[in-house]
């Protein structure tokens, strides 16, 4: 399927001068929605994963489903302050804005293979902060899985070799 057709691109969104990749017009045609989950699981079928984790908002509505179809635990990251329970928290600079993102302390057990999956991946700001939670509570990232990434922004070279997969690239 050529996913690209179902993502709409939106000028000067949430600043001028950045184009966003809106997926929403993905998301609802269920077909599209569905084939991307099941081609993202293809591709990360060769990982040894025992847990999915992913940023909020939209990295839920990849992560979980993905999480689901390969029959392992989700991990929600959410932003500061969100999650209930004992937390480790990163702060993160964004394409645009910063942020702090933050996970459950007990959330995964040092040696767990984590597959991190969220919608896009620009300038791996977000993908690093992640990285650096997991590798906190001692967990072993074994790929980042997204549907977008925005090559020219070069997010991957920061990511010391860290295996990226995408299924559209802009
Ligand atoms: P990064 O941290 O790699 O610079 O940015 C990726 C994060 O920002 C992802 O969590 C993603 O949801 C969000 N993001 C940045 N730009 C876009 C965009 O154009 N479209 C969408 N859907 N998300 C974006």
């Amino acid at each position: 399927m050529d996913f690209k057709q179902h993502i709409r691109v939106i000028p000067d969104f949430p600043q001028p001068g950045i184009r966003f990749k809106d997926i929403t017009t993905l998301l609802k045609n269920g077909l599209a929605y569905k084939e991307a989950i099941d081609a993202l699981k293809e591709k990360v079928s060769r990982y040894e994963i025992d847990y999915v984790a992913g940023p909020e908002a939209r990295g839920f509505v990849i992560g979980a489903p993905l999480a689901y179809a390969l029959g392992v635990g989700f991990v929600p990251i959410r932003k500061s302050g969100k999650l209930p329970g004992d937390c480790i928290e990163a702060s993160y600079a964004l394409e645009y804005g910063k942020d702090k993102l933050a996970m459950h302390r007990d959330a995964i057990q040092p040696g767990s293979k984590v597959l991190i999956a969220d919608d896009l991946l620009a300038t791996g700001g977000t993908l690093s902060t992640t990285i650096d939670l997991i590798q906190q509570l001692g967990g072993e990232i074994v790929a980042g899985a997204f549907l977008i990434e925005l090559t020219y922004l070069n997010g991957r070279e920061k990511l010391g070799g860290l295996e990226v997969i995408s299924l559209v690239q802009y």
